[in-house]
């Protein structure tokens, strides 16, 4: 049936590539579209169009950001002796939400993940190492997720970071195993950070 609309089932089709929504929830989401007055539906298509065409990643900790260094990068009230390594800009973002921690952040943007093919060479591990050799920084908060590539991808860098002569943490347990940083609460996050222990 909706074959025979080629706009809606367009829509239908586009909403359906978001993550956890199928094509019966994207019909829906279309259905609630059509229903909404067109400034509505205009003003999502501006958020998303504005929101593409403003943000890129920080050259410097590869967050999202509007300016180039991000906010985060030019607080001077942030600890610059402390950097926090972490997967996606999700997980930044828990880190945050959880006030536990001050300092600066690196974005590695994936984990390592053999299987899926993903090396090394395909996050911005270079670039973390980089810093690193700036002298600034005297302690890595490595805060990848706790899973098994979250947990090898740790490994990893500690390895790498550890001949430079820098204390390495790693969030204390209590985060369960397997889980995202983005999906933990606030007072968990707030409590593995403040708790954290060399690695
Ligand atoms: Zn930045």
């Amino acid at each position: 049936m909706i074959d025979s609309i080629p706009s809606f089932a367009r829509l239908v089709t586009e909403l359906a590539k978001f993550p956890g929504i199928g094509r019966k929830t994207a019909t829906r989401l279309a259905f609630f579209l059509l229903r909404q007055p067109s400034v509505e539906a205009e003003a999502l298509a501006t958020a998303i169009r504005e929101m593409k065409g403003r943000i890129r990643f920080c050259s410097v900790c590869f967050h999202v950001t509007e300016s180039d260094p991000c906010l985060l990068c030019t607080d001077t009230a942030r600890n610059e002796h402390l950097l926090c390594v972490v997967e996606e800009p999700q997980d930044l973002i828990a880190i945050e939400r959880s006030r536990s921690f001050r300092g600066r952040y690196h974005v590695l943007h994936g984990r390592l993940s053999p299987l899926d093919g993903v090396g090394p060479d395909d996050l911005h591990i270079g670039e973390l190492m980089s810093r690193l050799r700036q002298g600034n920084i005297q302690e890595v908060l490595i805060a990848t997720n706790f899973s098994v590539e979250g947990e090898a991808t740790a490994l990893y860098l500690a390895r790498l970071i550890h001949p430079l002569g820098l204390r390495v943490t790693r969030p204390a347990h209590g985060i369960p195993m397997g889980s995202d940083l983005e999906y933990v609460d606030e007072a968990t996050v707030n409590r593995a950070v403040e708790g954290r222990r060399e690695f």
